[in-house]
């Protein structure tokens, strides 16, 4: 499992990437996280090969470093401008999980309970809205308004630690509310 640095945390603050939005990858292999990072429909990750310019880690799911060059976020999130984002919900938890898919999400329900998302087996698709524009950057905005409710979990994935940051424990309705608000 990797840690984002205090560096790392203050970079994403300024670009306005929520640390919900990015993906720890370690311990995957190139194959396996761009399957998971596209089945969840996340833009950028961590815990991979640092750079060769830089040192740093976080990088585009195509594998650029968006510390060297920011102007490949403004390129990823034009790749996510249409699309379905999404409210999965664990009743037995009480995680919450925004997300952002290309494809519709129904499916998805099944891949998170598949995967073990977070550890969780009943995930739920609460909530699901189709945006032509601007999806990736309103899923950020939810991510954004939850962040204080923001709750990494950990657990163990094929034997590697993996740290989900997508995860936010708060009521569903307040969940649900931000949604609506972010996306009306
Ligand atoms: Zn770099």
């Amino acid at each position: 499992m990797a840690k984002l640095s205090p560096e790392q945390s203050q970079f994403l603050k300024a670009q306005k990437i929520s640390p919900a939005s990015v993906f720890d990858a370690s311990g995957l292999s190139q194959i396996e996280r761009k399957r998971v990072m596209t089945a969840l429909g996340v833009s950028f990750y961590y815990g991979g090969s640092p750079c060769a310019a830089g040192g740093h880690t976080l990088r585009t799911k195509a594998g650029h470093c968006i510390q060297c060059d920011t102007s490949k976020i403004a390129y990823q999130l034009r790749n996510s401008a249409q699309g379905h984002i999404y409210i999965a919900h664990s009743k037995s938890s009480g995680y919450i999980k925004v997300g952002y898919s290309k494809e519709h999400p129904q499916d998805r329900a099944a891949f998170l309970r598949n995967e073990k998302y977070g550890g969780i087996v009943d995930w739920d698709i609460r909530s699901i809205k189709f945006l032509e524009y601007d999806a990736g950057k309103k899923e950020f905005e939810i991510h954004a308004a939850l962040e204080q409710f923001q709750k990494p979990v950990i657990y163990n994935k094929n034997g590697s630690l993996v740290e989900c940051r997508e995860i936010f424990q708060c009521d569903l309705n307040h969940a649900l509310e931000a949604f609506k608000l972010a996306t009306a």
